[in-house]
């Protein structure tokens, strides 16, 4: 199985929703449709307070060539534009929607011999980003300035308690592996990877059943066809879903420091992406909803649901049943790069993958103590930074050091953090750095 150097082995706790098939999120009352989902700028709304609107109706365009438009979730009436607070804790503009019981929808034409150039049109109008967590509109990144020749689909899905990317290959694996094939024709590569980890053992067995499909074999390879994808089996280890690491695994390519995956000719793309641009080439439907994992012994019946966007938390964990009594942590996301919160007070957006309530079992309450230089945190470090560096000179506000020692180069996996024996709050230096570094830009 391939891999990349540094990473770390981290209890992956999916059993509690590994076999749990996709459930339908039931409309409820309100929805807060944030206006940004993506990175860029947000989008501008295009509906007022009064309007009734349908699912899938336009509600707020993309505002510059980074952005992505913005559609409705649901029948009902705009009740107008409110300030929410997101997962992160910084207020974002949001588009109230009431609903009505309403059952109407807005599609886009069907589109069935698309050129690449329509496919990517598609993907900007259906508002399509990087579901994996960035948000970066792929409309964009399927028009980049370098040349490239391979397709990476990230199905590694590395960070624990999450299935939504494992369920939605098992279960609509056709859909799916259409909109590989879609990105792939609009990007004009032959050359298509699947990576997973070898934790998703139905997942990858439901893929070489498929036409066209094989594994990353030698005999496989050898009579290989020019458009057969290659499905990748990763070695289960974290973050094997990080952009750099994937490529690092299946193409054995290194991207530089501060570069984008088509500095090296490739395009790394995920699985809910994939099914998102299927449904709205070959269906017309805009991305207003996805798949989650609601997760955590705290949850008292963990799910894997399809969500519309705006969708409040609180809905969410009461059709689960609600939380435990031992719940001690809520996590927007996955453990490892997820954000905490302080309620569920938290509508959905295009980019969650997960909610998660930790019991004190599983979440770690211990506070930090100083760094013993035990190096730990610099040996798992698939960016090979000094993590402890970046801690401590964040930590006494010399962010030029911080820099100096990677800060801007780190991608946020937690890796280094969940090593650390002093549980040094090394993630949060990162980001604190980076905030600094962009406030002073
Ligand atoms: S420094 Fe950044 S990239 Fe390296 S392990 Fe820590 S969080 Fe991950
Ligand atoms: S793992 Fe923690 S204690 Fe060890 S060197 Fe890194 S920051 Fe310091």
């Amino acid at each position: 199985m391939k891999t990349f150097r540094g990473g770390f082995h981290v209890p992956d706790n999916k059993e509690l929703t590994a076999t749990a098939a996709i459930e339908q999120m039931p409309v409820v009352t309100d929805y807060y449709v944030s206006l940004s989902q993506h990175i860029g700028k947000p989008a501008q709304p295009v509906v007022n307070a009064g309007d009734e609107v349908v699912e899938g109706q336009l509600i707020a365009q993309a505002s510059s060539f980074v952005s992505a438009n913005i559609h409705s979730p649901v029948c009902g009436e705009v009740v107008g534009v409110v300030q929410r607070k997101n997962a992160q804790g910084a207020n974002v503009e949001c588009v109230h929607i009431r609903s009505n019981g309403k059952q109407d929808k807005f599609a886009y034409p069907k589109l069935s011999e698309p050129t690449p150039q329509q496919i990517v049109n598609r993907i900007a109008e259906a508002g399509i980003v990087g579901m994996g967590g960035a948000g970066f509109p792929t409309a964009v990144k399927l028009q980049p300035k370098d040349p490239v020749d391979s397709l990476v689909i990230n199905a590694a899905e590395c960070e624990p308690y999450l299935n939504c990317d494992n369920r939605l290959m098992i279960e609509r694996t056709q859909e799916f592996l259409q909109g590989v094939r879609l990105i792939a024709k609009a990007i004009n590569v032959h050359n298509v990877y699947i990576g997973i980890e070898a934790n998703k053992q139905e997942a990858y067995a439901k893929l070489l059943e498929q036409e066209g499909v094989i594994a990353d074999t030698k005999e496989a390879l050898q009579n290989r066809q020019e458009d057969d994808i290659v499905v990748v089996l990763l070695k289960k280890k974290y973050p094997q879903g990080a952009e750099k690491t994937i490529i690092k695994a299946c193409l054995n390519r290194d991207v530089p420091v501060g570069a984008l995956p088509a500095a090296v000719g490739c395009i790394v793309d995920n699985v809910g992406t994939a099914y998102a641009v299927y449904d709205a080439v070959v269906n017309g439907t805009p991305l207003y909803k996805r798949l989650m994992t609601v997760s955590g012994r705290g949850i008292v019946n963990p799910k894997n649901l399809e969500v519309p966007v705006g969708t409040p938390l609180s809905a969410i964990v009461e059709l689960c049943g609600g939380t435990t009594e031992n719940t001690t942590k809520l996590v927007s996301g996955g453990p490892m790069m997820g954000f905490s919160l302080v309620n569920l007070d938290v509508a959905t957006t295009k980019t969650d993958s997960g909610f998660l309530a930790l019991t004190d079992k599983e979440a770690s309450t211990v506070l930090p103590t100083p760094c013993i230089n035990c190096g730990r945190c610099a040996s798992v470090c698939p960016m090979r930074l000094m993590p402890m560096y970046i801690d401590f000179y964040t930590t006494v506000g010399d962010m030029e050091n911080a820099i100096k020692y990677g800060a801007l180069n780190c991608f946020e996996c937690g890796t280094c953090a969940y090593v650390c024996p002093a549980k040094r709050p090394i993630v949060q230096s990162v980001r604190l750095t980076k905030m600094k570094a962009k406030e002073k830009k």
